[in-house]
């Protein structure tokens, strides 16, 4: 099933695409949670990591090799930035289409809560 990001991938859809290439795009999220927020997505239509097989190993990875590229782009490599893929309710996801939070830009702090 299509979502949003696809009409974005398609440039059908406004968004400031800061990379595309033919399996990966990244794009600026709509209501960022750090001064620097991503979107890096697969141009293939995966609805979850749930949904990942085997021949998508190539493009997943890409994901990654995007993520070094804009950060060395946008002067973060050596400061550091954080990469975050949610799947399925509990851990917040709200877009049917696989894709990889780039935060960066401040300290962002721990990851992780102590709870129980
Ligand atoms: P999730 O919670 O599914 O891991 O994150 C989805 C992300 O997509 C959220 O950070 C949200 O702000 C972003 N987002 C949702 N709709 C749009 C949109 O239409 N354009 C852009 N650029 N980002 C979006």
């Amino acid at each position: 099933m299509a979502t949003i990001f696809t009409k974005i991938i398609n440039h059908e859809a406004p968004a400031e695409i800061v990379y595309q290439d033919d399996l990966v795009t990244a794009f600026r999220d709509i209501n960022p949670k750090a001064p620097v927020h991503l979107m890096i997505i697969p141009n293939k239509e995966i609805p979850t990591v749930n949904d990942v097989s085997a021949e998508d190993e190539q493009v997943l990875g890409h994901l990654f090799t995007v993520a070094k590229h804009v950060a060395t782009e946008l002067g973060l490599s050596e400061k550091g930035y954080r990469l975050i893929v949610n799947c399925n309710q509990d851990a917040g996801q709200v877009i049917w289409h696989i894709h990889m939070h780039f935060l960066g830009g401040k300290d962002l702090g721990p990851l992780l809560s102590e709870t129980e």
